[in-house]
């Protein structure tokens, strides 16, 4: 059995190993000259930025790629957790240190509003029922069947999947800032915890569950580790070739086509590129399917990002690792993003410093940073040529204001990338930082399914297919795979 892998996120590179482990002849194709997709690495005079994902959670579903071959993973990686998780700061300079550490958590939620105390226990109960069920359950299983699907609704009913995160976490919290705190896991996967289904909030039990790790030298490294594993366990990689064409016949996958021409001929694909851009791009050829046609047209897509990547010869000691800064208006900074499609002055985002944990990230006595602000996606038409520029000016004011002062004069290397980057770049529609929402009516059956519900031969995982975006979320999808090929 040959099967063609086409992308290297980690949800095709745990999907060309899963393969590999079942004896199939596996060829991994990559448009760009290094792998790993979001998770690629830029590397600029001695500072080591990593493109996208650094909270690693759920690292088991990494050790088990190289469990597979049984290699030991501590020959490859390494990964260690955080004590301090995330530093979450309000727009009034009160700051929440959130962690594993249930004392810490409980003397600091009594400082803000003591009476919320029991309510964040109890959460944590409804959360766990959530994981066992969301999580350890169902994110592994095809959902491509509709009676499995109905067969799980009583369940997801009883789990509150009807309301938002938000709306479950102020059920049990009254406080607003640690609502905010306790709803926030959705951004993580590309939705807005106003309107992401509460069975995300598992996110909050798995994080407990597991802790939050950091993968020494950049995610970037266990990316590295992989490809090695790759290579030692025989997977043709094919880099800098994009897919221009799927090539299939009688409605049966037959091969897939290089932009320069060369055709690759296989059982079966296995798309980790964006599924709504493999549909419309990759498969010209397309076949009616009213249902799905209909389905993938009211899809609703994630938020865009802007990140701005940037080394500092001065070193903030005081920053955390990973800090949240809330805006004071959060949820109109949401409602901007996600329905109203437009930028917002009063910005919310993430501040990323890895040498706080690992100093080889930074040249020595610098500092390595990166900011994610939330945007609207590409569907807002906004000239990120012109726009670019401003939201730059505007986050380096408002971190200087809160946590880096002083930080245009200490930077020495910087670069950004907006939406346009994930269109144009990683083939992502409309430039999402995470492919569809994960609402509930775009998750599981609703989801773009692993197993083609259009094409024979044709597979999925990665962010926009079941469970969804994340690393454990892709690397369960490849775990999927297992189950139906
Ligand atoms: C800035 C940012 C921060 C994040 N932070 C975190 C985090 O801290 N923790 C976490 O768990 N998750 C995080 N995420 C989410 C996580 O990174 C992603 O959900 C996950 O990495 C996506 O993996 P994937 O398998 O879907 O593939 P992707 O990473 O999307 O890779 C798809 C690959 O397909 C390739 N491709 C596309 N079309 C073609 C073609 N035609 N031919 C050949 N190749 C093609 C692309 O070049 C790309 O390499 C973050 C994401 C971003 C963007």
């Amino acid at each position: 059995m040959n099967s063609v892998v086409i992308g290297s996120g980690f949800g095709g590179i745990a999907a060309a190993l899963r393969l590999k482990a079942k004896k199939h002849d596996v060829t991994l194709i990559e448009k760009h000259k290094d792998l790993g997709g979001r998770a690629r690495v830029f590397k600029k005079n001695g500072f080591i930025f990593d493109g996208g994902p650094t909270v690693i959670t759920a690292p088991y579903l990494i050790y088990e790629l190289f469990e597979l071959f049984n290699k030991r993973p501590e020959d490859y990686i390494k990964i260690q957790p955080l004590d301090i998780w995330y530093r979450f700061v309000f727009e009034d300079g009160e700051s929440f240190d959130y962690s594993g550490n249930d004392e810490s958590m409980k003397n600091q939620i009594e400082k803000i509003n003591k009476n919320d105390i029991k309510g964040y226990e109890n959460l944590l109960k409804f959360t766990q029922k959530i994981f066992d069920k969301g999580f350890s359950e169902l994110s592994d299983v095809p959902f491509d069947k509709p009676l499995f699907m109905i067969k799980q609704i009583p369940a997801l009913i009883g789990l509150k999947s009807y309301k938002s995160v938000y709306s479950l976490v102020s059920s049990y919290i009254k406080n607003e800032k640690l609502r905010r705190i306790l709803s926030m896991h959705p951004l993580l996967v590309g939705g807005n915890p106003f309107t992401t289904t509460s069975i995300y909030g598992l996110i909050l039990y798995l994080e407990k569950k597991w802790g939050v790790h950091y993968s020494m030298g950049g995610t970037g490294n266990i990316i590295k580790g992989l490809e090695k594993l790759m290579i030692e366990e025989n997977i043709k990689i094919l880099k800098g070739s994009e897919v221009t064409n799927i090539n299939f016949q009688k409605g049966k996958i037959k091969s897939v086509t290089l932009k320069n021409q060369e055709e690759i001929l296989s059982n079966n694909v296995i798309c980790n590129a964006d599924p709504p851009a493999v549909y419309e791009e990759l498969l010209n050829n397309k076949r009616k399917n009213f249902i799905f046609n209909w389905k993938k047209k009211r899809m609703e897509y994630s938020m865009g990002l802007f990140v701005y990547y940037f080394g500092t010869k001065k070193i903030y000691e005081n920053v955390a690792h990973h800090t949240i800064k809330f805006g004071d208006k959060y949820k109109e900074h949401l409602d901007d993003i996600f329905e109203n499609k437009k930028l917002n002055e009063d910005i919310s985002f993430y501040l990323h410093r890895p040498s706080a944990t690992d100093k080889s990230m930074a040249p020595e006595n610098h500092d390595c940073f990166y900011v994610l602000v939330p945007v609207p996606n590409n569907q807002s038409k906004i000239n990120w040529l012109k726009e670019g520029e401003k939201l730059k000016e505007l986050v380096i004011k408002k971190m200087e204001k809160n946590l880096l002062p002083n930080l245009k004069n200490n930077i020495v290397e910087d670069f950004y990338l907006t939406p346009d980057y994930f269109e144009k770049e990683l083939n992502t529609k409309y430039g999402s930082g995470f492919s569809i929402q994960p609402k509930f009516t775009q998750s599981a059956y609703f989801r773009f399914h692993n197993k083609s519900e259009v094409y024979d031969g044709l597979y999925f995982v990665g962010a926009g297919t079941h469970p969804g975006a994340g690393i454990p979320g892709v690397l369960s999808s490849a775990k999927v795979l297992d189950k139906i090929l």
